[in-house]
Formats: structure tokens, C-alpha cells, sequence
């Protein structure tokens, strides 16, 4: 078949998403992705040994499980085998000498992993706590609703009226406040204050960039009030299950074939070109889940002014991903670590800083900072019975590499650079959990270009598709008067990590677009 009400491109979370909407709303829907794998930047795989299953990028399928779209599908999606584990330590922080600080859903385990280090920080935990309720309906319905100066003005007029001007300026400084500022102005430890401004380093937050403030806020606090979730088995269960609703539906989900063209005439969008030749048609909507660096290429060019806008599009400094199959477990130097999802390595603020400098300046960082996951903690399908896998995310990695902040490594190439960096990053999670290196029975370095080649929407590595800076955010995402999707050609929209409300698994941008497209 060559003709679909509508043809979407890339089958990452977002246009997954659109095309089970648009499907349960009677269109014909067509997805087609350039990887033989589904899923974009949500795989798993045993990209080590037979028996070791790997989330190849995401892991964390929080923002997915909370969701308004999996509100909404959750039910359908779990019946074409979706299933989900919880993770009741979402995270925690290593430090030397054996320190930790983490946050458990156990609000008192919390309260006393932060006392151990300050106990006025454990009070002013407490109060946040007892204060979310109250700032959560505001945060995450700004976050989860379509951005418009309509939806800003009905949001601004929400806040103003549940707190008051004086608050809801204070709620507007706090959202653009960097992560230091608003961590040393709340929490004296700081280790307390590295544990929450490590989840900045996730997007391209780093302690002093402005606006960052409210991620270190919102996972601190979701991870208090719901822990965390992770795929059972791997977090491409939402993926399978996405495909299979979509295609129980009748919609069409094609791997191996990219994009080469978007076909439009007199102004509309028609279709597009496979790079096997096929020609598609389609009569309602091309949806692109594409870097916006890419639209300008595929559609020949919409408008200078947007194009340029597309071109100029930022993209944050890349990640590498080092996978491992492990006989056992990391004995952390901190015993309690080994119950933790996540277990940060990034020591300050100043040294995330400093890395975030130094990545953004080409520089292979001197002390990366190490986002370790340990999923087989929670869900042990995933490994050999008694064995487990390690996801470690190094963070941050230039794409282009033009020296080394510490003067050791020579190479400027990743195919040199990457077994040298991944054993500086290795040099570092031993130092926190040593004999780590002679548990590992195979290892995967996945280096930011081979993140890109694997799915181009993630440029020099960049694992948010996108700077998410204030001037990349909100109103400006991926650009002024583009953040609903659209584009300067009748029913071609883009979607995806580059389009508000930005990266993560939640498929905001998708499920918004596809409510915009056929309503709710
Ligand atoms: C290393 C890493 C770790 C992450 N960890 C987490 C996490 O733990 N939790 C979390 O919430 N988020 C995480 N993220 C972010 C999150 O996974 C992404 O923001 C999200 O999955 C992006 O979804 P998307 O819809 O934009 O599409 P993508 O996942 O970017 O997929 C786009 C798809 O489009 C395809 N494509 C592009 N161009 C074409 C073309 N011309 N023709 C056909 N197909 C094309 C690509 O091959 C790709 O499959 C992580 C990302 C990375 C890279």
C-alpha cells in the first residue's frame, strides 16, 4: 500500500506515539524508520553477551509510565505486553571516602541518608516534600500542556490565582534559576546539593546555566513521591508494545527503509520518498520525527527564515554509553549503593561545571561525570541468574574531539579516543566500587558518533536532541511560533526530542501534536 492518511518518519517514542493516536482515531497511519531496530534512542539488546540485555540509550521509562499518553493507552499497551518494574531507590550519589546520599521512597531513609551528612538539609528535604503537592500541578501542567502564548497567559493566570503575585513571581525566579543558585540558597551540605544538581548533567544543565534549576527540583522530588520504573526485560517494552497496538490497528510500522524526501506541492505536504523508491502518499499529515537540522535537507527547503531557524537549531554536548556484563554486582565503597537504580559519580557542582565546560569546548573531559545504572538490582530477567548488567552514561563527551582537558589522551578520533576515555571513566567507577573491572566478562563502548549513526536525530551524540537552554525551551522550542510542530508547509509537522516539551520518554510532543491534529 502507498497511500496513508498519514506517513510518520523515525519510530522513536513521539511519532510511536502520534500514530497510535491518530490510528485509534481512524486514520491509516505509516511509520517508517531508517534502523532495522525500532525505537530510536529506547532499545535493548545484548550488545555483550547472549543473555545480557542492554538498554542501548534510555533506561529510566519514568516520564513514559507518568505520562498523559500512557493515561490514556496505558491499558491497551500493557495488553500487547507492555509491563513495567518499579524501582523503589531511584537514585543516589557516590562520593569519596565512601560517602553516599541518595533518595528512597522511604521518606525517613531519606531524611536520614541527608542527616547523616546535614541535618537541617534532612528538615528542608522534609518540607519540599510536604510542599510538592502543591507546586506539582503547576510545574507539570506547564509542562505537559501545548506552549502557546495562549497556554503561558491560562498558565501564568492559573499560578497567579492558586498563589498570589508575590508567589508566582517566586515561582518564576525559581524557574530561572540556575541549579546552583537554587541549590545553595536551599541546602547547606554539598554533597547534597551534587546529588540534585546531577540530574541537570542528564539534559545539558550544568550547575550554572540558567533555567536549570527546575530538573534537580522535579527529579528529587518525583523520585521521593513515585521512585522510578524501568522496562521489564528492557525498556524497548514500550517500543514492542507500541508497535503491536499500532499494528493491531491496522497501521503500517516499516524498518530498514529512511526517509529520503519530503514530497510537497503549491505549499502542502504530499508524501515522501523511500530510499528503496517507493513513493507514499499521504493525504492528511507527514509527521517528521527528525532533527531540525534535517527538515531543511529532506524537504528541499520550506522558507529561508525557517530553514535558517532549523540550521541554527543547538544541539548539547554528546554522551558515550560503556555497557558491561558483570559476574556480580559493584561492591561500592558506600555498602548501601548496591540498592540504588542510578548511583551518580559527579563530585560538585564545580567539577560538573568544569566537565560541562570542557566537553562544550571539544575537550575529552579530565573527570567525566558517570550516571551508573544497575537494572539487574530490580529486574534480574535481564541478565544470567546471578549475573547483572551495568549501563553507564558518561557525561560529557565533545563529538568532535580538539584535545584533552587532562593532556594524556593523543587521539582526536573517536575510533582512538573512545578505549582510552572509557578507561578513564572505568578508572573512576573503580576508585568508588573496586574489583569492578575483574567482575566484568565483556564490555560495549558506544562513543557519541556511533549514538548518531545509530540514530540520527541524536547529532555528535547529543542524547536530548537539543540544547534545552531558555532560549531552546518553552516558547523557543525548537523555535519562536514552532513549538506546536508546525512548519511553514501545510501538514508537515515536526516532532520529537527537538519539539517541546523536549527530550525524555514521556512522547509529549507527539501525543500533543496528535491531539492537536484529531483532538483528544
Ligand atoms: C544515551 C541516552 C540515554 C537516555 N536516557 C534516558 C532515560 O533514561 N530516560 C528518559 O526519559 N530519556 C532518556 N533519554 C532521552 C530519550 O530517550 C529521548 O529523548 C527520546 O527517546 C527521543 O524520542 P524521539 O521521539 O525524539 O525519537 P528518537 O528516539 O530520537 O528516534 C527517532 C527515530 O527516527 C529515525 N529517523 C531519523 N531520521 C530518519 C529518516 N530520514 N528516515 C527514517 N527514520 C529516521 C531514527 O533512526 C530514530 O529511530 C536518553 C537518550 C539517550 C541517547
Amino acid at each position: 500500500m502507498t497511500h496513508f492518511d498519514a506517513v510518520l518518519i523515525g519510530a522513536g517514542v513521539n511519532t510511536l506515539a502520534a500514530a497510535l493516536h491518530l490510528s485509534a482515531r481512524g486514520q491509516r497511519v505509516a511509520v517508517f524508520e531508517q534502523a532495522d531496530v525500532p525505537g530510536g534512542a529506547v532499545k535493548t539488546g545484548d550488545y555483550t553477551l547472549p543473555g545480557f540485555r542492554h538498554d542501548w540509550a534510555a533506561m529510566n521509562l519514568s516520564l513514559f509510565a507518568g505520562s498523559p499518553f500512557f493515561k490514556t493507552y496505558g491499558a491497551e499497551l500493557m495488553k500487547h505486553g507492555l509491563a513495567f518494574v518499579p524501582v523503589n531507590r531511584p537514585f543516589a550519589s557516590s562520593f569519596a571516602d565512601g560517602i553516599h546520599v541518595g533518595v528512597s521512597m522511604d521518606l525517613e531513609e531519606t531524611a536520614s541518608l541527608i542527616a547523616a551528612l546535614s541535618p537541617k538539609d534532612a528538615a528542608t528535604w522534609r518540607a519540599l516534600v510536604a510542599g510538592f503537592g502543591a507546586q506539582a500541578p503547576h510545574l507539570f501542567g506547564l509542562l505537559g500542556s501545548p506552549m502557546n502564548m495562549r497556554a503561558l497567559a491560562y498558565f501564568l493566570f492559573r499560578t497567579w490565582r492558586a498563589k498570589g503575585l508575590t508567589g508566582t513571581l517566586e515561582f518564576t525566579r525559581f524557574l530561572l534559576s540556575s541549579p546552583r543558585s537554587w541549590l545553595s540558597e536551599t541546602f547547606e551540605n554539598p554533597q547534597v546539593r551534587a546529588m540534585l544538581a546531577s540530574w541537570g548533567m542528564h539534559l545539558d544543565f550544568a550547575p550554572d546555566i540558567a533555567g536549570g534549576a527546575m530538573f534537580p527540583y522535579l527529579e528529587g522530588m518525583a523520585g521521593q513521591a513515585f521512585g522510578m520504573v524501568i522496562g521489564a526485560g528492557g525498556a524497548d517494552t514500550i517500543v514492542r508494545a507500541l508497535l503491536a497496538a499500532i499494528r493491531a490497528r491496522g497501521g503500517v510500522v516499516d524498518c530498514g527503509v529512511a526517509v529520503q524526501r519530503i514530497t510537497h506541492q503549491n505549499g502542502r505536504a504530499t508524501g515522501v520518498v523511500l530510499t528503496d523508491g517507493r513513493q507514499i502518499t499521504a493525504t492528511k499529515s507527514v509527521i517528521a520525527g527528525i532533527a531540525p537540522r534535517a527538515l531543511p535537507r529532506l524537504t528541499g527547503g520550506t522558507t529561508p527564515a525557517h530553514d535558517a531557524q532549523m540550521t541554527r537549531f543547538a544541539h548539547a554536548p554528546g554522551t558515550m554509553m560503556i555497557h558491561l556484563a558483570l559476574s556480580d554486582l559493584p561492591e561500592w565503597r558506600a555498602k548501601g549503593l548496591k540498592s540504588f537504580a542510578y548511583v551518580h559519580i559527579a563530585p560538585s557542582l564545580d567539577q560538573m561545571a568544569r566537565t560541562y565546560q570542557q566537553a562544550s569546548a571539544g575537550l575529552l573531559p579530565d573527570e567525566p561525570i558517570l550516571v551508573v545504572g544497575q537494572p539487574t538490582v530490580f529486574d534480574p530477567t535481564r541478565a544470567p541468574e546471578g549475573q547483572h548488567t551495568l549501563w553507564v552514561q558518561v557525561r560529557m563527551a565533545p563529538s568532535t574531539i580538539l584535545g584533552d582537558a587532562k593532556g594524556e589522551i593523543t587521539a582526536r578520533d573517536w575510533p582512538n579516543a573512545a578505549a582510552p576515555f572509557a578507561a578513564r571513566a572505568l578508572d573512576i567507577l573503580e576508585a568508588h566500587a573496586p574489583g569492578t573491572r575483574a567482575k566484568t566478562l565483556a564490555q560495549r563502548i558506544v562513543t557519541p558518533l556511533e549514538l548518531e549513526a545509530d540514530n540520527p536525530n541524536l547529532v555528535g551524540g547529543d542524547q536530548v536532541c537539543g540544547s534545552h537552554h531558555l532560549t531552546q525551551n518553552f516558547l523557543f522550542r525548537p523555535g519562536l511560533g514552532l513549538a506546536d510542530g508546525t512548519t511553514p508547509i501545510t501538514n508537515l509537522y515536526l516532532t520529537g526530542a527537538a519539539v517541546w516539551p523536549g527530550a525524555g520518554t514521556g512522547a509529549g510532543s507527539g501525543y500533543l501534536l496528535a491531539r492537536k491534529l484529531v483532538g483528544p
